[in-house]
């Protein structure tokens, strides 16, 4: 047993066969499965639980296995392999009603062919090459979304994509569960933080609430000034301090503490706030927002429910990984021809998970939305590979744009008091931001340096909705093309 699985979560390794064979062959399958599973259960590239689960063979074996991992809250999805030659109209009626993410794995058992000894009991137990194929038919007749996966089951390449597939499953399955809490309403005449919350619960799962500023005042006043003073003597371990903690820092306490407990009794595992609604509040939550973050929660600003949304999906895919995540703003561009960049940060909100140094709590005025001068955590997000990705609502569809990037050491910004990432995207910071605004990417994103393209590719593929990948080999004329085509391609895909 692997003790670095992420806890409970389940994915069934389902092998298909058929009665055509006899007793003895079906029970090789069996015990040639059963090794696959467990090796794959082993794999430290495999983050979760791999479940053997005994071979199917009929048509109602394979519909009560589908129901069963509908219904199963741990499974988070299954891995289909035909060992032998599985006639796939026995997976029709399974197939059709599975709701958890499906992936294809498509090996043998044996690396080589066994020249001397092949005979006909090796070909009738060895037919994955054509057993494999039945079953993609069915998939793509049937319009089933679903990952494949090709090559040998011990090779670390292809432990690596179920891997990656499986921590999409684990952000799909997230997803479907994720309720988001709403302070307010989004940003007055801001167009790309609004959404259909309807077609996004069909399609992703979120429970998008609204509730007043004022409930969370409400629950800030539980909040004892024993337990603020316990976080604070928190913070002094964890952080260091621009000047000693005093009120505006004790105030970031209370509201951290008012939220937490806020989430805690209504299940919010993400939310957004809205500096033009804090009625009752003499803060903008900063300082608040960032611990918060730090803790798995997903946040939006403005309003930003969908950033909020994704932002505590790619938390929670990427969990025991290297790297942190944070909600992110496009802000200002270094056009210096020797680094064109741009640097992200937000008013306050940046995740400390990405900070490299103990960020230093600061207090500054805001100069915006007419509160009290807000304390914050301040840091340089340090050099490394990341991955920004963003969500915008299309008027009938959804649409995912990601965009990997190189995280660059900027020079000293002793200024500027937010948390700040300066970053080169690919394939480079024109390419990038013309295909992002041809795109209508959004301005905030959420950004990752644990993820890569393959996690969100995954991810995208479970949700059904549309990608647009911007990398080194992005060209506008094809960007251009690619927008035309899906935008086609959507409205008859419906
Ligand atoms: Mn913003």
């Amino acid at each position: 047993m692997n003790i670095n699985k992420i806890q409970n979560y389940e994915v069934w390794f389902v092998t298909g066969s058929q009665h055509l064979y006899g007793a003895e062959t079906l029970q090789r399958v069996n015990e040639d499965s059963t090794a696959i599973a467990e090796a794959l259960n082993d794999s430290d590239k495999i983050p979760v639980k791999i479940i053997f689960k005994p071979v199917v063979t009929t048509p109602a074996e394979i519909t009560g296995l589908c129901q069963s991992a509908n219904s199963s809250s741990n499974c988070i999805g299954i891995i289909a392999w035909m060992h032998t030659f599985s006639p796939a109209k026995m997976w029709i009626s399974g197939l059709s009603m599975l709701v958890k993410p499906l992936l294809h794995l498509h090996t043998q058992f044996n690396t080589e062919i066994p020249w001397d000894d092949i005979d006909m009991d090796f070909m009738n137990l060895n037919q994955s090459a054509h057993g494999d194929r039945e079953f993609g038919f069915i998939c793509t007749r049937l319009r089933v979304n679903r990952k494949v996966v090709v090559g040998h089951w011990q090779s670390e390449k292809v432990q690596e994509a179920i891997g990656i597939w499986s921590r999409a499953a684990i952000g799909f399955n997230e997803s479907r569960n994720l309720k988001i809490c709403r302070f307010g309403d989004n940003m007055r005449y801001v167009a790309v933080t609004e959404g259909d919350k309807l077609e996004a619960e069909k399609i992703f799962g979120w429970q998008v609430n609204y509730h007043s500023v004022g409930e969370l005042v409400e629950s800030m006043k539980a909040v004892t000034g024993d337990e603020v003073g316990a976080l604070i003597k928190e913070y002094t371990e964890k952080y260091a301090f621009a000047a000693p903690p005093d009120e505006p820092v004790r105030y970031q306490a209370r509201i951290e503490l008012g939220m937490k407990a806020f989430f805690e009794r209504n299940g919010y595992r993400a939310f957004t706030t809205n500096f033009e609604d804090l009625f009752g509040l003499e803060q903008l939550p900063g300082l608040a927002v960032q611990r918060l973050m730090q803790k798995g929660y997903g946040f939006g600003a403005e309003g930003d429910w969908k950033q909020s949304a994704l932002v505590r999906i790619m938390k929670v895919m990427a969990e025991g990984m290297q790297g942190g995540c944070s909600f992110m703003e496009d802000y200002t561009y270094h056009l210096d021809p020797e680094r064109p960049s741009v640097l992200n940060a937000h008013m306050l909100e940046i995740c400390p998970s990405l900070a490299g140094d103990k960020p230093v709590i600061e207090v500054h005025p805001l100069k915006i939305g007419g509160k009290e001068a807000p304390a914050r955590m301040v840091f340089t997000v340090p050099a490394g590979k990341g991955m920004v990705a963003t969500l915008v609502d299309m008027g009938g569809r959804m649409r995912m744009i990601v965009n990997p990037v190189e995280v660059i050491t900027p020079k000293p910004l002793p200024k500027l008091p937010v948390a700040r990432a300066l970053w080169m995207p690919e394939p480079d910071l024109e390419t990038s931001a013309h295909a992002w605004i041809l795109a209508g990417g959004a301005h905030h994103t959420s950004f990752s340096m644990a993820l890569n393209t393959d996690h969100m590719q995954d991810l995208v593929e479970m949700f059904g909705i549309e990608l647009l990948l911007i990398n080194k080999t992005t060209r506008i004329p094809d960007f251009k093309k690619e927008l035309r085509f899906n935008h086609v391609y959507y409205q008859f895909n419906k």
